[in-house]
């Protein structure tokens, strides 16, 4: 009926906005549409949302006009200005107490910002992040919310109904408070990208030092796929191998080499480079489809600088297919520790307290990097929430020791054969220096001290500044 009030409105009618709205509405919510451009409203509810209890509004007074109290408004717009937007016309409609939630993807320094303006003016902000595309948002996204947590008690009944299951668990947790359900989905998507790079490696090798063809390789993905990498993008790179053009060959081999991006794999490096948190292998991730891209360059390039003359792997290739696989699950244990180590720093940082488990969970089903893997990591946290490093976690300092050897084997033979594996070695060289209790930055505080005299700790006197006189003048 036409007085029947709204569980939540949503704004922004695109892509993301109508799937969820439909996931709501599929779970027993009634959500209230709107839109910047308001005949999309009209067009929505006589097409997608047809046969629905998803009511339109024909303007921002109207769709508040139709909210239940405390009322919730999500907004799936385009990140950036558009959320500023609309958050200045809200306010002036909204009372105390009231929900405004932002499920694009938005910087989480915005969110930082928008948060603390609301609630100085007695609104939560929740920044959620949403992952999982198109069909996540349909049918089961990942979900990670952030920012005042006085509203989550009023969100969580319709998050935890429209987010994916993984093992019965809800896809979906408070991840803490300003713009930490941003920061978490930042990382996300930079982790995503250190997985794909990885993949990209094992495929690298195996085509090139191998000889392998796509379907050869599409069977070895989906072996993978049934063990420790059981992952959604293990399980689209077997599909991706096998699927053919028009004319019988792998459509893969059409697919002009040089790689798209964003930029939320590149916010994540920049964040590592501000708070001082080496994460190497998804930086090298970034960069690498940054290389990729100089298609033309590459191409001039490869005329004319020669590599190693041999590029064919002589060993068993069987045995290297198996070592390919520890390398590209050693590499990946070291992606996310460090993951983990920027998000324990960003809490520091901002003092938020980041429900470790939690954010594990949430990742374990309905996004991109959706695996087995993450409920492993999982039950790290279940076993110490304080775990400082996954690394020192009894299960994955394990598995990189009954890892190593293949890893070390694949990391020299790509070296000699002359195959870029910027993920696999950077990972590497990074477990080499954590592990190390020792590192040759003695010399480098030499070297800032003879050349600048920035002074330097003594071993034996951490905390006392000293300086030498290193030549001896004056
Ligand atoms: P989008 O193309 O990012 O944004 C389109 C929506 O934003 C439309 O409703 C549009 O209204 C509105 N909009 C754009 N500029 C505006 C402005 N200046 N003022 C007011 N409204 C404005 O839509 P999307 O792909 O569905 O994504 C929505 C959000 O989810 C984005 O932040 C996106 O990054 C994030 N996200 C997307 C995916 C995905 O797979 N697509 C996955 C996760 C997260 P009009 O109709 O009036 O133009």
């Amino acid at each position: 009926s036409s007085d029947q009030k709204a569980d939540i409105a949503l704004i922004g009618l695109a892509v993301m906005g109508q799937n969820l709205i439909l996931n709501m509405n599929d779970h027993g919510f009634v959500v209230c549409a709107f839109n910047r451009t308001v005949e999309k409203v009209d067009r929505f509810l006589a097409n997608e949302a047809k046969g629905t209890k998803v009511i339109g509004a024909t303007s921002l007074q109207d769709m508040v006009g139709k909210l239940k109290s405390p009322r919730r408004v999500m907004l799936l717009v385009k990140a950036g200005s558009a959320v500023d937007a609309f958050i200045d016309q809200l306010v002036p409609l909204l009372s105390n107490g009231d929900i405004i939630i932002d499920g694009g993807n938005s910087e989480y320094g915005d969110t930082n910002r928008r948060e603390r303006q609301l609630r100085a003016k007695g609104l939560y902000y929740v920044g959620s992040g949403v992952s999982g595309g198109e069909d996540g948002a349909r049918y089961g996204p990942s979900l990670m919310p952030g920012g005042s947590e006085e509203a989550w008690p009023h969100i969580q009944p319709i998050f935890q109904a429209i987010c994916a299951k993984a093992d019965g668990e809800p896809c979906c947790e408070w991840v803490g408070p300003e713009g930490a359900g941003h920061f978490v989905k930042m990382v996300h998507n930079g982790i995503e990208y250190g997985d794909m790079q990885l993949i990209c490696e094992a495929y690298h090798l195996m085509k090139d030092t191998l000889g392998m063809t796509a379907d050869e390789m599409a069977q070895v993905m989906s072996e993978w796929n049934s063990g420790e990498l059981d992952s959604f993008l293990v399980e689209i790179t077997r599909d991706i191998l096998k699927f053919k053009a028009e004319d019988g060959s792998p459509l893969l081999d059409k697919i002009r080499d040089a790689a798209g991006q964003k930029g939320t794999g590149k916010w994540t490096a920049i964040s590592s480079l501000e708070y001082g948190i080496p994460l190497t292998l998804i930086g090298e991730a970034v960069f690498s489809r940054c290389l990729s891209s100089l298609k033309d360059e590459r191409m001039e390039a490869s005329r004319h600088l020669r590599g190693p003359s041999q590029t064919k792997y002589s060993g068993d290739k069987k045995q290297f297919i198996e070592h390919i696989r520890k390398a590209l699950y050693a590499s990946k244990i070291i992606s996310y520790a460090q993951g983990f180590m920027l998000m324990r720093e960003a809490a520091k940082q901002f003092k938020w307290k980041l429900n470790m488990g939690g954010i594990a969970l949430m990742w374990r089903g309905g996004c991109i990097i959706r695996s087995v893997f993450l409920g492993n990591i999982k039950q790290a946290f279940d076993k110490d929430p304080s775990l400082s490093n996954l690394l020192l976690d009894d299960f994955f300092r394990d598995a990189i020791h009954s890892s190593q050897d293949s890893w070390r084997h694949v990391v020299a033979s790509a070296v000699s054969l002359g195959v870029p594996t910027p993920a696999f070695s950077s990972a590497l060289a990074f477990y080499d220096g954590y592990r190390s209790g020792w590192l040759p930055a003695n010399l480098i505080q030499a070297q800032r001290d003879y050349f600048g005299a920035h002074t330097y700790e003594q071993l034996s006197n951490p905390g006392r500044w000293v300086h030498t006189n290193w030549t001896g003048h004056g």
